[in-house]
């Protein structure tokens, strides 16, 4: 049997599950990653298939949730995450951020494996306190259209400090702000790829409100360098990961106009309801304990991710939403 630490990443084929994948078979694992493909695509870790130390596993992990063999590391990162699949499928959302994170901290228990698990900066919700540390407690709707990320996500903050403190378990936390690179879904309506897909069909881009929302976007790598140290720490409590550089929604706009030449305008829409205001991460911990900041300026990584979207075959392009969820909506 392979020496090599065996790690189990939910929503493997998503877009953060896949870059994990990606970091964790560089840095010599053997990889199992888990997905039950609604809002995650094969086509994101199909480069991983003939590869001797990864294995995919079909299977949704809102039920129980089975893995063969010795398991050191699980990392907890199933979940939709935008705030369309928030409406569209939000009962899954509830699930598997409740009867999924308990199935899996039962699994790390039984394994003795340390588990890290995706929270968000949604549990801080539309904030009264700017930027955001992690003692803040947050201003969540629990009813509003997000309540069932966001409930979801505090509830699994709160079930995994309870594994932590009654159980022993080696849990670790990570609040992950607004990520983005290559592998986001096209279509999921999240800002960065609607803006980018308006521009390459030769749409308008859409900016909801006034565009006076700030958010602080941060490359994907840096986020995966972030979690991959926080996991290796030994800091169990909730800890902030993601770039402070902070911009306004309208400034982002002009931003993708530029990159991408179109000759299209900017239309405002209604704004969501909910739509947080502000949000900017307060990273004095992971700079102070996991000597983490992030590399990848604003201009670098949208470049790059506007070159991944670019290069996408074109009826992607035109790929409204994803397919099949309606059978998992029980
Ligand atoms: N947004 C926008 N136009 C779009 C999509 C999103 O102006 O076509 C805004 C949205 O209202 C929010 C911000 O961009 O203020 C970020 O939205 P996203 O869905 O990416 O993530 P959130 O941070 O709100 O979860």
């Amino acid at each position: 049997m392979s020496a090599k630490k065996r790690v189990l990443i939910t929503g493997g084929a998503g877009f953060l599950g896949s870059h994990l994948c990606d970091r964790f078979i560089k840095e010599g694992f053997h990889v199992i990653a888990m997905d039950n493909l609604i809002t995650g695509d094969l086509r994101n870790i199909e480069h991983l298939f003939k590869h001797p130390d990864f294995e995919f596993y079909h299977h949704d992990v809102s039920t129980f949730v089975h893995v063969p063999g010795e398991l050191h590391y699980i990392l907890h990162f199933a979940s939709p995450a935008s705030p369309i699949d928030y409406l569209k499928i939000p009962i899954q959302t509830l699930k598997v951020g409740s009867l999924g994170i308990h199935n899996l901290l039962g699994l790390a228990r039984v394994k003795r494996a340390r588990i890290l698990i995706a929270s968000t900066s949604e549990v801080y919700g539309d904030p009264l306190v700017h930027p955001q540390p992690e003692e803040y407690y947050g201003n969540v709707n629990p009813v509003g259209p997000r309540g069932v990320y966001d409930e979801a996500k505090r509830f699994q903050e709160a079930m995994t400090m309870a594994y932590h403190t009654y159980h022993n378990l080696d849990t670790r936390i990570v609040r992950i702000f607004n990520t983005y690179g290559p592998r986001m879904r096209l279509n999921d309506g999240r800002v960065l790829p609607a803006f980018i897909g308006q521009a390459l069909r030769g749409e308008d881009l859409t900016v909801f409100g006034d565009g006076s929302q700030t958010r602080s976007f941060c490359y994907v790598d840096d986020e995966v360098d972030g979690i991959y140290r926080l996991l290796m720490s030994d800091y169990h409590l909730p800890m902030n990961i993601g770039n402070p550089d902070e911009i306004t929604i309208m400034e982002f706009a002009q931003e993708i106009i530029k990159l991408t030449g179109t000759s299209q305008k900017i239309i405002t829409q209604p704004l969501p309801k909910d739509d947080p205001k502000q949000r900017q991460p307060d990273i004095t911990k992971a700079k102070a304990i996991l000597g983490w900041e992030p590399n990848v300026s604003r201009a670098e990584g949208l470049k790059i991710t506007y070159e991944y979207f670019k290069s996408l075959p074109r009826e992607i392009l035109f790929e409204r939403d994803y397919k099949n969820f309606e059978k998992y909506i029980r």
